[in-house]
């Protein structure tokens, strides 16, 4: 038997664990490992390498993924997609694990859809797979969120100012409202929660009118200007105010425990899949139990809103 691993859209820290826990998994099982370098892109280019076990030596504590990610557009076409069913039907591997996002999971159903065996990972920031309660790289980013806003809190003390940090998440929330939460941030501004202007003014200038020295106004990316929030607020409530996108520095970074655990269960768990004869199925963990379901139906879960918002409500 021979299974074949990628990493795919954007990456996330915790992918390389998951990558060596495929590769593993496989030797261990007698099975033989490939590696697909740069997502569906060198899937389509026929870059696919065999692998042993000292490839994926040293990688369980890198950030970003080793084989590469990127975006291909193109793949949503059936006849690019028939290349890279054609390269791996050429070197007669059985089945594809990819490691990624939504887009990667769509991808991945397509080609089951062409008869190539694909389980799905979910590897991605964000924690936008409804199918899992957490995706690999969701804590490391959450960590790097709340000690960046924790940084940006001593100078908003220091200085008796309010400030506005843009988060990531593309359209999920969670990654603000989980940093808002551990940041102790005063307001989350999520497409969750929705903007409600005059009710994030009227709070931010009661709490200058209580003598509040300082004010953290968290904002998943897509909702708003934050620049042009920052004015708002320093125009409506005499708060200096200042406002951070965080960007990229939260995709990276040695990832935290959590995701080396998940990734390591998760990368197992897909080829136990392969082994046992399952087909075309997304890798899901819920508490500490590891399960699986069909890619389509994974793709189909519809996210329920986190109960932190509640908590926020009450602490903050
Ligand atoms: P993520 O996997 O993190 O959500 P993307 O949305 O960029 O990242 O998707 C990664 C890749 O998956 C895309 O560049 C593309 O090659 C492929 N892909 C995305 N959507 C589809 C789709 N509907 N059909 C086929 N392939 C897709």
């Amino acid at each position: 038997m021979k299974i074949a691993v990628l990493t795919s859209g954007g990456d996330a820290p915790g992918m390389n664990a998951a990558v060596r826990a495929v590769v593993r998994t496989a030797i261990h099982y007698g099975i033989e490992a490939y590696a697909v370098m740069n997502g569906y892109k060198g899937l389509v280019d026929g870059d696919i390498r065999k692998f042993e076990r000292n490839d994926v030596g040293m990688i369980l504590n890198r950030g970003g993924t080793i084989l590469g990610s990127a975006r291909l557009e193109e793949f949503k076409q059936l006849e690019v997609r028939q290349k890279a069913v054609d390269h791996l039907k050429a070197l007669s591997i059985d089945a594809l694990v990819t490691i990624g996002g939504d887009g990667t999971y769509r991808g991945a159903a397509d080609l089951c859809d062409m008869g190539v065996n694909c389980m799905g990972i979910p590897g991605t920031i964000d924690n936008d797979i409804a199918s899992t309660e957490y995706t690999i790289g969701f804590f490391t980013a959450l960590n790097t969120a709340i000690d960046c806003i924790d940084k940006l809190r001593d100078t908003s003390f220091s200085h008796q100012r309010c400030t506005v940090v843009e988060l990531m998440g593309r359209h999920c929330g969670d990654l603000s409202i989980f940093a808002g939460v551990a940041s102790g941030s005063e307001i989350v501004i999520t497409e969750e929660t929705g903007f409600h202007r005059e009710d994030v003014l009227d709070k931010i200038r009661k709490a200058k009118q209580m003598k509040k020295r300082h004010m953290i106004v968290v904002v998943a990316e897509h909702m708003l200007d934050v620049f042009a929030l920052a004015q708002e607020i320093e125009d409506y409530t005499g708060y200096e105010t200042r406002a951070t996108v965080l960007g990229y520095v939260q995709r990276g970074g040695t990832p935290a425990a959590y995701d080396r655990i998940l990734a390591s269960k998760m990368g197992t768990y897909a080829v136990e899949l392969v082994r046992d004869g399952a087909f075309g199925h997304a890798v899901c963990a819920r508490g500490i139990e590891i399960f699986s379901m069909p890619l389509r139906e994974a793709l189909a879960v519809k996210r329920k809103r986190t109960d932190l918002y509640e908590y926020l409500e009450k602490i903050s």
